[in-house]
């Protein structure tokens, strides 16, 4: 039996997962979600046993039921590969009496890298099942990981183009660099005069525009996103919960059955949903903590049931965070609501309207197990700082947002359970950030300077990805006014 898609804010018929994955988003302005969410097949302790690739297949064959075995094995094949630096792909590391899940092993050292290696393949042998010939245009907002990941997922892949709008001055040096540097001739990327939000917004509303897509029927394109909005990229995301769990029984860290914990620092709230839907699939998780930097939207929300995008956009140290739409939480309103799409609609045009929504009790009761906490940049750079001291681990900012706020649970709670971390993002990533919370002294040395004192001080070669960006040309430097993006949309594809 096939499982089928629905978008959160209509009756619309239920498409394929391939259609999904095709669409991005729904003509109405929803997300897809699927009609049920399937649960495990295999034991843990079966899961346990498999390599990454195996456990990809396990999930995603039940997601993706319109796609071939064949199929399936061939994406999850040319996505989990030698582009990842180590062959567990999502290695566990234990520091402080915390379990760090190193989401960060792929080609652009990012947690994007996860389900945006896969996406293109997914998107390809969709395209192929449906019949599709126009070229697919992936259109992507981007705070600054998910864009060269995305880059480098689709740059030179046949029958698509890759066009994506970061926040000019919402993005680290590093990332700005890796982005700009991009190859391919179907990669196209510009700075907009904006924050993420803004890039977002700019985007759903090409999306959503119907002329603008008939236009572009009419030239042979066809637009899909590489957004987590895309459930192409959802799915990929619940693997390594999966895997890492099977990782702690392999080790003999926990025991058949016994819950853990996951801390998530979240953004557009795509990863710990992906947590959220391993845990509905079976996953012992007890515990999510979906962790903020001082963007603190998604807290407020799980503490007041009111979701508020009014109030100032700060730029953090963890600019992958910094968002005050989160996209995803849409799923999660969705499933509270009891798969209410008329009232999820409602909800989402009064977050657009006014800028806010409250949903009732009875919502709120129905998201258990969901915590909220943030962390200052202070308390983020002492995580980083103290963690380094004492185990000699270096964090990224994410990734010391997740822990920070964990710690914080657990002195407070006295949660017994392990937890692991999803580490998202490489210190190399961020690295004035992460070298500046060791040691004030580092902010007079350049960037360049600075990997290589961090490689020294944490004694982990510095990764391929940036080793590529120190002397690449700069390819890309468009930059326009957030109103401009659909102008530049339309030039690009004249
Ligand atoms: C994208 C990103 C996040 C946020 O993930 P969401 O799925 O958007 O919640 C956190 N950390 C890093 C490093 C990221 O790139």
């Amino acid at each position: 039996m096939n499982l089928l898609y629905q978008s959160t804010r209509s009756h619309a018929a239920p498409i394929t997962a391939s259609q999904a994955i095709l669409k991005g988003l729904a003509e109405d302005g929803g997300l897809y979600v699927p009609e049920s969410i399937p649960k495990l097949t295999l034991s843990l302790k079966e899961l346990s046993t498999l390599t990454y690739q195996q456990a990809a297949y396990e999930v995603m064959k039940l997601y993706f039921t319109d796609f071939t075995e064949e199929e399936l094995k061939s994406c999850i094949d040319n996505a989990y590969d030698e582009k990842f630096d180590t062959a567990e792909i999502a290695p566990v590391k234990e520091a402080g009496g915390l379990y760090y899940l190193e989401l960060f092993h792929g080609s652009t050292i990012a947690f994007k890298d996860m389900a945006l290696s896969i996406l293109p393949h997914l998107l390809t042998t969709a395209a192929k099942k449906n019949n599709v010939t126009d070229e697919i245009v992936i259109l992507t907002a981007t705070s600054g990981d998910t864009g060269k990941a995305a880059l480098a997922g689709f740059a030179d892949v046949k029958g698509t183009r890759i066009i994506v709008f970061y926040p000019k001055d919402g993005v680290s040096p590093i990332q700005e660099k890796q982005m700009v540097t991009q190859k391919g001739d179907n990669a196209y990327v510009i700075g907009i005069e904006g924050n993420f939000d803004d890039a977002q917004n700019g985007v759903k509303a090409m999306f959503n525009n119907r002329q603008l897509a008939e236009d572009l029927k009419a030239k042979g394109y066809v637009f899909s996103s590489a957004n987590s909005i895309n459930i192409g990229r959802l799915v990929p995301q619940i693997v390594y919960y999966i895997y890492a769990y099977g990782n702690l029984l392999r080790k003999g860290v926990i025991s058949e059955g016994e819950k853990i914990n996951a801390a998530v620092p979240t953004g557009n709230f795509g990863n710990i949903l992906a947590a959220f839907y391993a845990k509905q699939m079976g996953l012992p998780l007890d515990k999510l903590i979906c962790a903020s930097n001082e963007n603190k939207v998604l807290f407020d929300f799980l503490e007041t049931g009111i979701y508020n995008r009014k109030r100032e956009f700060i730029l953090t140290s963890s600019p992958s965070m910094d968002i005050l739409i989160s996209s995803n939480l849409e799923r999660l309103i969705y499933l509270s609501s009891g798969k209410d799409s008329d009232k999820t609609l409602a909800l989402m045009n009064s977050l657009t309207k006014e800028g806010e929504y409250e949903i009732t009790k009875e919502m709120k009761g129905n998201i258990t197990g969901v915590l909220g906490g943030y962390a200052s940049e202070s308390q983020t750079a002492e995580l980083i700082k103290d963690l380094y001291e004492k185990e000699g681990y270096v964090i990224d900012t994410h990734t010391a947002v997740g822990a920070s706020v964990y710690s914080r649970y657990k002195e407070k709670s006295q949660d017994a359970n392990k937890a692991i971390i999803a580490s998202t993002a490489s210190p190399y990533k961020f690295t004035r950030s992460v070298m500046e919370a060791i040691d004030p002294k580092y902010g007079t040395m350049g960037d360049f300077e600075l990997v290589d004192e961090l490689s020294r001080i944490s004694k982990v070669a510095v990764p391929a990805a940036i080793e590529e960006i120190r002397s690449a040309k700069v390819l890309h430097n468009r930059i326009c006014r957030k109103d401009e993006m659909q102008k530049v949309v339309e030039e690009i594809l004249k």
